[in-house]
């Protein structure tokens, strides 16, 4: 081939470098080298995989250019509209490329060539019918058995797949089972098109042949081989011969692994809500844009219990109804029990689950199934916004407010802020929904880039549940030791009272662990993470003080490792101590602890909050997983152990979250037929975060944030950029943000860019790295864009981390 004709692929591969790099499509891989398709490739002197995101003819001058070593997907995984969506990412999040389309990808999937093929004693003899055929015949004869991706680059036939297929027919090739290493794969037919007295014609007098055709055709769906077998009491030879006849055709399918074990509760009738006139309106406008086939972002606003997700629930049925597809987001993935159930009954196998709490297999399996377009309706965390869906009509944010949206490593996107993105690029509707949204979308609201829905009312019987606020400073008997979580008289008297009703208790603390520090009377050794310069925190069941920055850990000393006295007490308390504190209290009451902990195992998480749905659990204790979502009919009361937790955080976000948490606690009470309680006890009473979610005063709340926000130039009135570096010599650290901060400042493109700092991070060390940075804010998104993309190294010689509407500012 002449070298004018050349191709070479543009490959993101998930190094740190801005640019995808160039490499050289030997003939053997053209068909498969399309755009989407990932590859492996040498770099330096390692062997990646990365994705094609361009091929092209222009080869560029003076660059020696190694070749592709192996394509590995007959079929592009990443779809045109996600690499479009891709390189927005890499653009607006100043992330590189090869990182970008990982994220976007599940976590090793497996290649398509990795199935091993062989040819058969048939093979062997029979004369080849064609040229691709005796190619094939000739690399199989000399190899013996080899997989399938060594076979095309040794014949490069665009259509080995059919080729094989035909081989494997006649029974001249034998190849492993499964097409891959995770995803199984069972046999299925389907009748052939034409008539059905055709084709029991052609099954003759076999009474198994037209026992199997009879039942497709009462059937009226494709069914598994074994399926088939069963039915017709048919050998797999009898289906073969039906296959080779035309009668049948037969594909292959990926096997549905059970999922139940990631859903809450069991199988039934989904019971028939009528809508109230506020959800029905709501639900009218959703369908209207579902008929216009256009982009159309909303905001779905209501208090807990007001029946949002039953709107968002039947939108997504109208627009599976005109054969549009549907993504539903949730913040956690501690969240995806409690709604796959409700959305399995409603879309049984059109339901794919996609997270990484899946086990390899399921998690490939589900994704398979997305993309040959068998599951059409994907629900899950942030990263389910990137299931290959096609034509797609409706993706759901709930709980958009959630900072978990916000992917807090490289690259660091917001699933929420993505959603709008890809709906617009595919017309689709987009309903961000919150009882508490965040600043961003009521100001949207606001401006009338998002469409206000309101739901009014509260579902059923359900009124909101009564505040009752705890001053913890005109508590008498305070704390035993410093930093306790303290159970007030009030607190204790309102737990009584729902115990002896019968109710369940949820109790938050937003803090797992013991006790967030051991501490030396003695000496005040305080077991500092000698890497992160910060307590490490004591887990007392598992014996170990753990840092919650790194994860590292030691065994719980008995005495002080410094001056040997037994003099260790625990400060403060974690989930695991208000469960201790608790049992002493309430003696013989059963409780739950929900914390990352404890719902780590995989369906373990389910487990727990399928005891405390069934009632065999009166309490649950827990982080802020507690108060998402979940729907307890059973809970009286609940209680915010220490509502002050989070306004002192030095984060300009830290007043929102407190609120935001509050009030999803209050929530999460008397949504039955009674109306609940919930007791949030505070040293700060008057603040108006407290206050609003006290009252129910979502209005006042958002009117004085907004203010705050605005006088002091925070976002939503800014975009705002947070550049940090993190080096193990603290000197640099400081030098090269120093540096940073006087070329954006002295830059002319920084005009109406405000830059604070530099000043060391809110965690100043942590893993071992000093860490410094400076925030860039600015009114105008794009002049700020501009100006970072100005100055920042293109591929910088330290560790710079970006971060783009920065959501927690560590
Ligand atoms: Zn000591
Ligand atoms: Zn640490």
């Amino acid at each position: 081939m002449p070298e004018l004709f050349a191709t070479f692929a543009d490959i993101a591969l998930p190094v740190p470098l801005p640019d995808p790099l160039i490499y050289q499509v030997p003939l053997a891989w053209r068909a498969q080298a399309v755009p989407g398709a990932r590859a492996r490739v040498d770099v330096g002197k390692r062997r990646l995989i990365g994705v094609i995101v361009k091929v092209h003819h222009d080869r560029p001058e003076g660059i020696a250019l190694r070749p592709i070593l192996e394509v590995l997907d007959r079929e592009p995984v990443l779809t045109d509209d996600l690499l479009g969506l891709a390189r927005f990412m890499a653009d607006y999040y100043l992330a590189p490329m090869g990182e970008v389309v990982r994220a976007m990808l599940p976590a090793s999937l497996p290649p398509w060539g990795d199935r091993k093929i062989w040819l058969t004693d048939a093979g062997a003899l029979a004369p080849p019918r064609s040229d691709a055929e005796a190619a094939v015949i000739a690399v199989l004869r000399e190899k013996g058995r080899t997989t399938v991706a060594a076979l095309q680059s040794q014949v490069g036939l665009a259509d080995l797949d059919a080729v094989l297929a035909g081989l494997a027919e006649g029974g001249r090739v034998g190849g492993e089972e499964h097409r891959a290493r995770s995803a199984r794969y069972v046999n299925a037919v389907e009748l052939a098109r034409g008539e059905l007295a055709d084709h029991l014609a052609a099954a003759g007098r076999s009474a198994e042949g037209r026992g199997v055709v009879e039942y497709l055709a009462a059937i009226g769906r494709p069914a598994t081989v074994a399926e088939v077998g069963a039915a017709a009491s048919a050998s797999p030879a009898v289906v073969r011969r039906l296959v080779k006849l035309g009668v049948l055709r037969q594909f292959t399918q990926v096997e549905r692994l059970a999922l139940d074990r990631h859903m809450l509760g069991v199988p039934g009738e989904t019971p028939e809500i009528v809508l109230r006139s506020d959800q029905s309106h709501a639900l009218g406008q959703l369908v209207g844009v579902l008929d216009r086939q256009a982009f159309a972002p909303f905001l779905l606003r209501g208090m807990t219990g007001s029946g949002k997700t039953e709107v968002y629930l039947r939108a997504a049925e109208e627009a599976r109804a005109r054969g549009r597809s549907v993504i539903l987001l949730v913040p956690e993935i501690a969240l995806v029990p409690a709604l796959a159930r409700a959305v399995e009954q409603r879309f049984g196998d059109d339901l794919a689950i996609l997270h990484s709490g899946l086990g390899t297999g399921e998690r490939h399996q589900e994704w398979e199934r997305v993309r040959r377009g068998e599951a059409r309706v994907v629900l899950g965390p942030r990263s389910a916004l990137f299931a290959p869906l096609a034509d797609l009509g409706l993706i759901v944010v709930d709980e958009e407010q959630d900072t978990a949206y916000k992917q807090e490593v490289s690259p660091r996107y917001n699933g929420r802020d993505l959603a709008l993105v890809r709906g617009r690029d595919a017309g689709a509707a987009i309903v961000l929904v919150s009882a508490t949204p965040s600043l961003e979308s009521r100001l949207n609201a606001e401006r009338g880039k998002l469409e206000l829905l309101t739901l009014t009312e509260r579902a059923g019987q359900g009124r909101l549940p009564e505040g009752i606020l705890v001053d913890l400073r005109e508590e008498k008997e305070i704390s035993r030791r410093p930093g306790d979580v303290h159970f007030s008289e009030r607190l204790r008297f309102e737990i009584r009272q729902a115990l002896a009703d019968g109710d369940q208790v949820i109790l938050l603390r937003n803090r797992r662990g013991y006790s967030p520090i051991l501490l030396c009377r003695a000496c005040g050794e305080d077991m500092r993470c000698p890497d992160c310069g910060l307590p490490r925190t004591y887990h007392r069941r598992a014996k170990r003080l753990i840092c919650h920055y790194c994860g590292s850990m030691i065994r719980a000393p008995q005495v002080c490792p410094q001056c040997k006295e037994d003099a260790l007490e625990a400060i403060g308390a974690g989930t695991e101590r208000v469960e201790e504190d608790f049992k002493e209290l309430f003696p013989g009451v059963a409780v739950d602890v929900l914390d990352r902990d404890t719902a780590r195992r995989p369906g373990g998480l389910a487990a727990l909050l399928e005891r405390f749905d069934r009632g065999d659990v009166q309490v649950l204790i827990g982080t802020q997983m507690v108060s998402k979502g979940h729907h307890f009919p059973k809970v009286a009361l609940t209680a915010v152990l220490a509502a002050d937790a989070y306004l002192r955080f030095p984060d300009f976000r830290a007043v929102e979250r407190t609120y935001n948490l509050l009030v999803q606690v209050a929530g999460r009470a008397g949504r039955g037929d009674r109306p609940g309680r919930f007791v949030i006890q505070t040293w700060h009473p008057e603040h108006y975060a407290i206050q609003a979610a006290l009252r129910g005063d979502d209005e006042g709340f958002a009117r004085e944030e907004l203010h705050f926000r605005r006088v002091f130039h925070y976002p939503p009135y800014t975009r705002m950029v947070q550049l940090l570096v993190r080096d193990k010599s603290r000197d640099r650290a400081q030098e090269l943000i120093a540096g940073l901060t006087a070329q954006l400042s002295g830059h002319p493109l920084s005009k109406g860019v405000r830059i604070s700092g530099p000043a060391p991070a809110p965690l100043e060390r942590l893993r071992g790295e000093w860490r410094f940075q400076l925030l860039a804010r600015s009114a105008d998104g794009r002049a700020l864009h501009r100006l970072l993309e100005e100055v920042l190294p293109k591929n910088p010689s330290y560790d710079l981390v970006i971060d783009v509407d920065p959501q927690q500012l560590l």
